[in-house]
Order: structure tokens, then sequence, then C-alpha cells
């Protein structure tokens, strides 16, 4: 043990006694791929294929459990450490007839870290340690180049310099300090690359490096190897808790409890003349998916030289001509991993002197078309089976088939200028508009329109409908925007509040960048990335097929999209039903494969044409008589609307939630529109404005909608229960003959009494419309539980329903206490702290309302067990809450049109992991 050791080793915190902290790999191998938990990826990875017989550089494990244990106990290691790293030390020695620190025949060492899941680049590494003013000669002596060992020499104190002594760059101005010695030196020759130094001017490099070292540390650079070891060894558990590691754990939600291990493995040598190399491949292309080699390498170099930049690799197909006989290793080996691994693999090499070896392998990291692609020609191959395949697709990778693309070259040359929230996933450009009135107009010109506001209201909505995109600078996912976004398949960012929208000056500024309205502007709504300028872009083929603008034959993306949803629908439980407002909308929920509506927000439907201005003079009413003939021009409207979504679903289940907004939400808020509202009602400027005044609520979002509505003016309820029986009746005895069971929704119940409240209207008008049409009509009325307070008497509730929908959105806002249109505020530094993981708005938060819904599904069917149980907030397209609902027993979920596909798979998925 070094001494250095010996000082941290202390009186654990943990009972460290027993256990097991070093696993070595090569000759001998103690893991295996499944450890991953213990050894981390790399480390579990390197076992696997050291016992497969791959050609991997021996070498040892330190187990996550040290990491943990580390960080326990004030940086200090178990006892029993020093003397398992000194054994295994000895066995990579006996292995390779090599020893660590002698002069003639030295061992080299790298260190580098590996969690559980890869955390490319975030954590710390050090190559070629063990050399000293010592090994150096001896390692220039047996390779027979001094050149080579000098080279190593200089980069490993280069590099145990900055990540273990912390010399480094002191502010973001100044230069790393041994890259700024390297310049000068190169400089002072007159050459250019790293590789036209001599041994000569490497040693003097490595002297001023020493020098550098010990004016910024007082301290020499360490000539024990055992103390290097060390050194690095600490340094790569010191790196989990880096920044930028923290960081990266918390955009892909990676426990901080995890800890990361630490691999030492032998040296080989990508550096040491022109029959050596190193490069890093992958088994097919991680962009597109294709079963091609991909991967770059570079001759005469080390792994950091293919990831620096300093010299541009090559493409690995070159090697074929340069290497032929390494690239037929290679070919070997790439076929072998991913016969193991079963997977698309990312491995990294090194060819010394001829001679391959494989240093990292992992599953590769792909896009969403790659993901799918990969999963459904591995399958074809027999490489995984169908179930497998499916659990192998992230269910969002199904999104980047549908959606709108950027050209890739486009993308490149544009310049970002912001970031908000990726709110409804695609590609949108087109000109600035700041108005609904405005992109409208400009549509009509042929002109295309983002529309840029503050934030959207339902006025917005005909300019959202003309728009190719929505940025807004306030709100989150589940804000006006980004639901409306979503539901009509707009391209949408959100809440991306470092750019200021100034209505006046007709002006978005981001940064120092200042646009005007009509300049072109364009948001990627899958990255949230806002970009200057336009950027082409185009339909998805996908989407281009089931529009029938493109033959299915013609389309490979379309096949794949298909043979995964085939899959799909043939393992999931699960229904999946759309939240649609429209015909329009319910036919390309359909072409998604929705299995019915679950949601038709019927106060969508009052916003277009005359009907605004119906709906208008139905809240200025000031009593029942002038409610009822307003509601009564309103009513031909409703019904042919219900019409069309009834022939659109042909059959298929409809649910149709009574009307549910604050009523003032429809009313205009700008002086010339209240004025032309009461030259168009005929009443005076005065009335409106004293009406606005009269319904305005503090708290909207908790004020008079919902049930409440229904149960204040039961005449809408009447309204709309006719339209809706009047429509079914019409749709039944058409020529189609098209069934239909209309599913009638009271939304914000909170009292089994609301709910009884508002039956009773809906029974007598059913009847009463049923009587007058001749005809039996199957429906159900069901509620949203979407406050607590209806999870909680969810038994009671079940009374009188027949069927629940989870609203989540409210059930989110009034369980956390939480506005979900203003969490703009706090909302970045919830989730610096982790105080959020995830956006409760997005994701439903399963330890509190996940809870609540628990609750009312056991306490709804205890009532009634065959109750019939969805969810329509927005959580339903989410797929780790699809997989919630699944395990809470729901029977369906009902999502935007634009998210039916990837539901379908995550439903498919959450009943393969499930049961
Ligand atoms: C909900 O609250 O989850 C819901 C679907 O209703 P809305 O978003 O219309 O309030
Ligand atoms: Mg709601």
């Amino acid at each position: 043990m070094s001494t250095s050791l010996a000082k941290k080793a202390s009186k654990p915190k943990r009972n460290a006694a027993l256990k097991k902290y070093v696993y070595a790999f090569g000759r001998k191998t103690d893991g295996d791929a499944t450890m991953r938990e213990l050894l981390g990826g790399k480390g579990a990875n390197l076992a696997e294929m050291a016992s497969i017989g791959l050609p991997v550089p021996p070498g040892f494990t330190i187990s996550t459990a040290v990491c943990g244990y580390y960080y326990d106990n004030e940086k200090k290691y178990p006892a029993a450490l020093g003397k398992s790293v000194g054994a295994a030390i000895k066995q990579v020695e006996d292995q390779l007839r090599k020893k660590f620190g002698s002069r003639s025949n030295p061992l080299l060492v790298s260190v580098r870290s590996g969690a559980r899941d890869s955390m490319p680049g975030m954590m710390d590494t050090i190559l070629n340690l063990g050399l000293n003013d010592e090994t150096v000669e001896g390692l220039s002596e047996i390779s027979a180049n001094s050149r080579f060992a000098w080279d190593c020499y200089r980069r490993f104190i280069q590099m145990y310099g900055a990540v273990v002594m912390g010399v480094q760059a002191r502010t973001e101005e100044e230069e790393d300090p041994f890259h700024e010695i390297l310049d000068r030196l190169k400089r002072k020759l007159k050459v250019k690359a790293d590789n036209e130094l001599s041994t000569l001017d490497l040693q003097e490099l490595v002297d001023q490096y020493k020098t550098l070292i010990r004016k910024r540390t007082r301290q020499d650079f360490p000539q024990d190897v055992m103390e290097q070891l060390w050194g690095a060894i600490s340094a790569v558990f010191g790196s989990w808790k880096n920044s930028r590691a923290i960081l990266y754990r918390q955009e892909y939600g990676i426990p901080a409890e995890w800890g990361t291990a630490v691999n030492v493995q032998a040296m080989v040598f990508g550096n040491s003349g022109d029959d050596s190399g190193t490069g890093v491949a992958f088994t097919r292309d991680p962009a597109n998916g294709e079963k091609a080699f991909y991967g770059e390498y570079l001759i005469n170099a080390q792994g950091e030289d293919v990831v620096a930049g300093v010299r541009t690799p090559k493409a690995i197909s070159a090697l074929a001509s340069e290497m032929p006989k390494s690239f037929r290793d290679l070919e070997k080996v790439r076929n072998k991993l991913e016969k193991h691994f079963k997977d698309m693999q990312d491995f990294e090499f090194t060819i010394e002197d001829g001679r391959l070896f494989i240093l990292q392998t992992r599953n590769g990291k792909r896009t969403g078309l790659a993901a799918v692609r990969i999963a459904v020609e591995m399958q074809k191959e027999r490489l995984m089976s169908q179930e497998t395949a499916l659990l192998k697709i992230p269910a969002e990778s199904i999104d980047s088939l549908l959606v709108p693309v950027f050209d890739p070259k486009a993308l490149k040359a544009a310049p970002a200028i912001g970031q908000g929230l990726p709110a409804g996933p695609g590609a949108a450009t087109g000109r600035i508009a700041f108005t609904a009135a405005t992109a409208e107009l400009e549509t009509r010109k042929g002109n295309k329109v983002v529309l840029c506001r503050t934030e959207t209201s339902p006025d917005d909505l005909k300019g959202m409908l003309h728009s190719q995109g929505i940025l807004t600078s306030r709100g989150g996912v589940s804000s006006h925007a980004a639901l409306v976004a979503r539901q009509l398949g707009k391209v949408c960012v959100c809440g991306a509040g470092d750019i200021k929208i100034n209505y006046e000056r007709r002006t978005l500024t981001a940064g120092k960048t200042i646009l005007q309205e009509g300049d072109y502007i364009s948001i990627d709504g899958s990255t949230g990335i806002i970009y200057k300028g336009l950027i082409e872009s185009a339909d998805s083929e996908v989407k281009r097929v089931l529009e029938g603008g493109l033959k299915p034959s013609k389309s490979y993306t379309y096949e794949l999209f298909q043979t995964v949803m085939k899959w799909a629908d043939k393992y999931r439980s699960m229904k999946i039903r759309t939240n649609a407002d429209t015909p329009a909308m319910a036919r390309q929920a359909v072409a998604f494969g929705a299995e019915g509506v679950g949601l038709c927000r019927t106060e969508h439907m009052f916003f277009d044409g005359d009907r605004i201005d119906f709906m208008r003079q139905m809240i200025l009413a000031v009593d029942e008589v002038q409610r009822r003939s307003a509601l009564k021009k309103l009513l031909p409207f409703q019904k042919k609307d219900f019409v069309g979504l009834f022939r659109a679903m042909n059959g298929r289940p409809v649910t149709i939630r009574l009307l549910d907004p604050p009523l003032h939400e429809f009313l205009p808020h700008d002086d010339v529109v209240r004025r032309q509202l009461a030259e168009k009602l005929d009443v005076p400027l005065d009335f409106v404005i004293d009406r606005i005044k009269a319904l305005h609520e503090e708290n909207p979002m908790l004020g008079c909608r919902g049930c409440r509505l229904g149960i204040l003016y039961p005449e809408i309820t009447e309204m709309q229960t006719r339209a809706i029986f009047e429509a079914a009746a019409q749709v039944m005895k058409g020529s189609k003959r098209i069934k239909v069971t209309p599913e009638i929704m009271i939304p914000l119940v909170g009292y089994r009494e609301e709910l009884a409240d508002q039956l009773r209207t809906v029974h007598r008008i059913a009847k009463e419309v049923m009587k007058k049409r001749k005809i039996q009509i199957k429906y159900l009325v069901g509620t949203m539980v979407e406050v607590p307070r209806a999870a909680i008497t969810a038994d009671e509730i079940a009374k009188e329903a027949d069927f629940f929908s989870f609203g989540t959105n409210d059930l989110t806002q009034t369980t956390l206490g939480l506005s979900r249109d203003d969490m703009g505020l706090f909302y970045d530094e919830y989730q610096r702290k982790e105080i959020y993981n995830k956006n409760p708005f997005a994701s439903i938060d399963q330890r509190g309302v996940g809870k609540l819904i628990e609750l009312a599904v056991e306490r709804g069917r205890s009532t009634k067990p065959n109750l019939k149980l969805g969810i329509c907030g927005e959580h339903a397209g989410d797929p780790s809450s699809i997989d919630f609902c699944y395990r809470a027993g729901l029977d369906y979920v009902s999502c935007s049109p634009p998210r039916v596909p990837v539901a379908r798979l995550a439903a498919a998925q959450a009943r393969l992991r499930h049961g």
C-alpha cells in the first residue's frame, strides 16, 4: 500500500471488512455484463469482452461501492482496498510479463471512470500512467522508439498535471497552461503538428511541464508509480462530483448514489508507429440506423487525439486499404460484438504494431430514427425477439419518424439565438408574426409564419392554426400554447425566457439579436432551440403516406413505422384514445391508430367564426331568457361539429366533455374588440365593460368553471346534451348507419352531488331527444377526476359514474397548488436544486398525484368493479406516465393525435415490462 493510501485509510462508517472491491478482467475475469451496478457499464462490458475471447488488454475494476464509501467517509478508502489493488496489479504484471515501475520492462496503465450508465466525457481519465524519469528510458529501449516514449511521458504529465494536480487555466480567458507551453515551443521551432517534434524537443517539453507544475503546486511531479496510481484513482472518484457530471446526471435523471467505478487497464499504444492507430467505431450508423460500419480513426495516435480534434480522423472505411488485416480483424470484432451484446455497439479500439485491441464497448447512443431502424432490422436478423426489439426503442423515438424535419446541413449553419421548452416536436420555419391577425394575413398572402407571443390565449387559436409553429416567452409545457399546439400537431417552443417580445415596437430580442416582425425565425420543437433566419423543412414520409401523398411501398421509414406499430398493438392491453375537438384532428388520430376519442373539449368548438360572438352573447346575458336565446344559436353549430366527429370516428367511442373553462376567458380584453362586440350585439359599450367586470375572477382556474357552470346555468348542459343526442341520432340514421356510443363527461367534479345534479339534466334531455327521434342510443355518463376531493371520495362518486377519466393537468395543478401557467419564475431553480426532477405537468408526479390516482382507482372500483378508467391530461402522451397508468390499472390513455403512436408503443412496453 502506498504511504498516501495508508494515511487515507480510516475507520469505516460502512462495514467494509468482507466486501470484494476489485474485479479483474483478462486471463482471469471476475465479472460479467450483468454487473453494471457494481462495475459500471465500462467495467462490466470489459469483463464480458474478456470472457468471450475478445482482445482486451488486462486490468481490473474498482467497484462503485468504493465510490459510495469514499464519499461517505470523507474521501477515504476501505482499509482492504490497498492490498486488493496491489494484488490486481500483480496479476496484470504476470500476464504481460511487465512490471509496474520497473525500468527494464515497465507496465503502463490507463485509469478511467465508468458509471452504470455511460456519461461520455463528463469524468476524468488518465493515460500512460506509470511513466517517470526512469521508466521512460526503459520504454524507449524496449520500443526502440525514444520519440514515442517521450511523447507518452509528456502526454502523461500534461494529463496528470491537469486532472490530478489541478494545473489548469485559472480564468475563462486564460489558455490551458500546458497547451500554451506546447504552442510556444512549436512556434519557436516553426513546426505545425505535434508529431513533428523530435525526442529532444519532447524532453525539453517534459522539463518545462515539470517546472510549470512545481511553480503552480509547489510540488514535484510524482515519480513513485503507486502514488501516481492512487492520485489518479482519487481524481476519477472525485470527478463523480464535478459540475459537468452533476449537470449531466440532472439532465438524464442519473441518481447521485450510483457512483462511478474506476477501471485500471494495461496501456496499448496506438502512437507507437505507422502500423499503429486508434479509433472509435459503431457497429451500425447511429444517425440513420443503417447496417453500415461507421466510425473514424487516426494512424499513430492515442485515443484523446481522435476526440480532441487536433488532427482530422479518417472514415473507418479507409482502414480497409490502409491496414487491410486490421480492418478484417475489426470487422470480425464488429460482428462478434453485435451477436453477443445483441445491440448496436459503440466501441473503442487501438492497433498496436498491427495488433488489434478493444478498449471499451457500450450500447451506442442513436437518434430516434436509428433506434427504430436498428430494432426492426435486428429482429429480422434474428438477433432479438419482437418483445426485446420493442423494449429497445425509446417510445419517444417514434416521434422522429413523424415530425417535419429541418434539413440537417442547413441546421448546422443556422445561428441559435435562444432556447425554450420543447413543447410540440418538429421543425418550423417562417416569418415572425406577433399577432394572430398578422399570422392569418401573412398566410393568406402565401407566407409561412411562426407566431411569436409572450403567451397565447384562446383568441390566438386562429393565428395558431395558420402558423407553422408557435413560440412563447412565457408558460410551461401544459400552457395553452403547448396544449393547443400539440393537439393541432403544431411545432411549439414555449417559455423561452431569454427572448423578449415587444408588441409595441414589434421586435423580438434575444441577447444582441433584434428581429422585426416579418423577419425569418426557425424553431425546433424537439430540442427547444430557436434559430435566426430560415431553415428549410419538410413533412415526414410517414405523414405523407398516411395522408395519401406517398405510396407506402415507396417509403422505408413508413415500413419501419408500421412494423413497430403492428408489434406494439400485438403486445399492448391498454386502449389508446385521442383528445380531439374537430373531425380533422379525429381523422388524423385514427390514421395514427387511435381507438376512440377520450376527450373532446367542447369549448374549443366555440372559437371559430360567428360562434365566438354567440358564445359571448350567451356569457353577457343577464338572465335565462337571454342566455337561452344565445344558446339556441349555438346549438346547430355544436350539433354539426358532433356529427362531423362521430362520422370521423366511424363507430369508435367518443367522449365529449361539457363546457369547462371560466366564462370570462371568452371575453375580449382589448378595447377595439369590445367596441366591435357591443356593435354586433347592439348593446352599449358600457354594458359590455360592466359585464366583463362583473364576471372577473381573481383566481379563475379555481373559480366558476367545470361542472359549476352547468350547475349555475343548466341551460348550457341542456343545449350541449341536446346537440350530442341530435347529432348521434342523425349519424345513426344516416345512410352509413354508423353506430354511435356517446360518453358524456362532466368536468371538475369534487362532490357526488355535483355529478348527480348534472346527470339529471343529461338523462332528461337524452330521453327527450331519443323519444322525439324515435331511436335508442346507448350512452355513458362519467366524470373527470381532476381535483383531490374527487379522488378521495371516488367510492361515492363512482355510484353516479359510468367511467372516470383522470384530468391530470388539473389534478396536478390542484394537488401541487401550482398554476399550470405560472411556473416560469421558479421552475429552473426547482430543477437545478433537483426538487422537481421532471416537470410535473409533463410527467405524472407519481409519488404525489400518482398516489391520488391509485386511491381513486381502488375506491372507484370498490364501488363498481368494472368501472372504466382512463386518463386525458397531457401526461397521457408521456411514456413514463403511460407506464404508471398501466400499473395503476387504467383501461385507456387519451392523448393528442400526434402522440398516439408514441402512446401505442409505450403501452406495449409497459405490458412487456410489468406483465
Ligand atoms: C385536465 O385537467 O387534465 C384536462 C384534460 O382538462 P383541461 O386541460 O381541459 O383542463
Ligand atoms: Mg381539466
